[in-house]
């Protein structure tokens, strides 16, 4: 995945024209005033949301993103899901996993992440995998192998992990997708462009 975040779309044009077809945005707001004139011209590029949502911004995007790969909580799965069944735009979704249990990080804990898999379920989302982003304490694969042991546990056949400084460890460990910014874009902006 090509991760343009604060990037313009004058390079996300040029990845496109090159071939590549997924990217991932974190912000509702700004892949929103960026994706569309793209997809009018590509209509089989796929943009997957990375980002925290919050509840208020689910009706956007539902209608934006092919693939919510953050959720991470009840009350988000469940305006996904509501939005969802009100839209008939059924996406696939990931669970946000806090693989780390880090105390300020978003994503459900690793223990509980079975529980909410089923309530997901039972509310009627498609989830396909699991999503991490691990602690920066210098063992990138270690936490990488927790996500995988996971998701090999519950059975879900998709693994999103790994961004510019660690995806060849993300991929021996058994990434189904990298997530990759700076490598591909150069460094962000200090400040987003919306
Ligand atoms: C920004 C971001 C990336 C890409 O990070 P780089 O280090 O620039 O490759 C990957 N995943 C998430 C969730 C991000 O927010």
């Amino acid at each position: 995945m090509a991760v343009s975040k604060t990037h313009p779309a004058e390079p996300v044009a040029e990845l496109l024209a090159a071939g590549q077809r997924l990217f991932g945005e974190n912000r509702v707001q700004e892949a929103g005033a960026k994706y569309p004139a793209l997809r009018a011209r590509y209509p089989d590029l796929q943009l997957h949301l990375i980002g925290p949502l919050q509840t208020n911004k689910v009706r956007d995007a539902v209608a934006l993103f092919d693939v919510i790969e953050t959720v991470d909580r009840p009350k988000l799965a469940q305006a996904l899901a509501a939005e969802m069944a009100r839209t008939g735009r059924a996406l696939r979704c990931l669970i946000e996993v806090n693989i780390g249990a880090e105390p300020q990080k978003a994503g459900m804990a690793p223990a509980e992440t079975a529980g909410f898999l089923a309530a997901c379920r039972a509310w009627g989302l498609t989830i396909s995998g699991l999503m991490c982003i691990p602690p920066q304490d210098g063992e990138p694969a270690r936490h990488f192998t927790a996500l995988a042991r996971l998701a090999g546990d519950l059975d879900l056949p998709e693994l999103s992990m790994g961004m510019s400084g660690d995806f060849a460890a993300a991929i021996a460990c058994g990434a189904t997708e990298i997530r990759v910014g700076t490598t591909l874009f150069g460094q962000r902006p200090a400040s987003p462009i919306l």
